[in-house]
């Protein structure tokens, strides 16, 4: 296949034997992780945790990814569709409250036909980094349930920057308000959980502030009311930010504090992290294994 399937338009020929194009993977399906979540919002992971599937590659390049292993370094087993369709049941049968797929779209028609040999009776997230296609995320319509976009950037000189991507601010804009079109907004069942809709991430970065307050402004001026926002503080320097001078650090209480006062200003529905959760032992482990 040729693929275009993400923003960046690459182009590249890709087969189940040819790696190809930014994100640095093939058209095979490849995963690092497939097991219950339990660090999500808690609309997401609830008692029973999220059935995440972490998928390796990414069409971002964050250079503070928390999980370089797998979107940089592309670690991870290749599987067929047949085989993540049975994960789907497995995660099912343990009793997750739904299926996460998380940084997927570079592999999205393999994805596609998993579902077309078995689609959970689970609402299905779609976790990405907001840089999306309008027409890819068409064929996700009446598949997916929620959509769990970031939000990174309201710079686009900084997405250029820190993640590779070209006029990130208003691709993403597009993106989510494809999102919103398919799904409303965020709906919950009675016990909580997350049924159908849009919750939108932001995570704060070091000496970044402006960049936070401006996201939160175009998303208000955006989705409105509609809007669910998980505001994130939990960024602890990761791969390459280790040595860049602003991402080098962990974010104030002070630099959270002003995001989020900011956004209880702008009356924005949500979640807001504690600064606590800051730690190493939330990054979960790549330990993907066929039975
Ligand atoms: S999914 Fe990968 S190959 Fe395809 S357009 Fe995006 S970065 Fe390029």
């Amino acid at each position: 296949m040729i693929c275009n399937l993400c923003p960046h338009k690459c182009a590249a020929y890709k087969d189940k034997d040819t790696i190809g194009g930014k994100c640095g993977v093939s058209a095979n399906i490849k995963v690092a992780r497939i097991a219950p979540h339990h660090w999500e919002e808690p609309v997401l992971s609830g008692e029973k945790g999220s059935g995440a599937v972490f998928f390796s590659g990414c069409t971002l390049k964050c250079i503070y990814c928390q999980n370089s292993e797998i979107s940089a370094d592309n670690y991870g087993v290749e599987i067929a569709p047949s085989v993540l369709a049975e994960e789907f049941r497995k995660l099912e049968v343990q009793g997750v409250h739904n299926i996460d797929l998380i940084s997927a779209t570079q592999f999205l028609p393999a994805i596609l036909r998993a579902f077309e040999i078995y689609k959970p009776k689970l609402p299905i997230v779609y976790n990405c980094g907001g840089y999306e296609r309008v027409e890819t995320l068409n064929a996700l319509e009446g598949i997916v349930d929620i959509y769990l976009p970031d939000f990174k950037y309201s710079d686009d000189a900084l997405a250029k920057e820190y993640s590779g991507a070209e006029n990130y601010t208003q691709v993403a804009a597009d993106a989510i308000k494809e999102m919103f079109r398919q799904t409303g907004r965020l709906t919950v069942n009675e016990e909580g959980i997350a049924q159908r809709g849009v919750l939108v991430r932001h995570l704060v970065l070091p000496n970044h502030t402006r960049n936070s307050i401006n996201a939160l402004n175009i998303l208000k001026e955006n989705f409105g009311d509609d809007l669910t926002l998980s505001l994130m503080g939990q960024y602890i320097p990761h791969g390459k930010a280790m040595d860049h001078p602003k991402l080098n650090r962990k974010i104030t209480k002070r630099e959270y504090e002003k995001v989020l006062s900011h956004l209880i200003n702008l009356d924005i529905d949500g979640f807001a992290q504690e600064l606590e959760s800051a730690d190493e032992s939330f990054i979960p482990l790549w330990n993907y294994e066929i039975d």
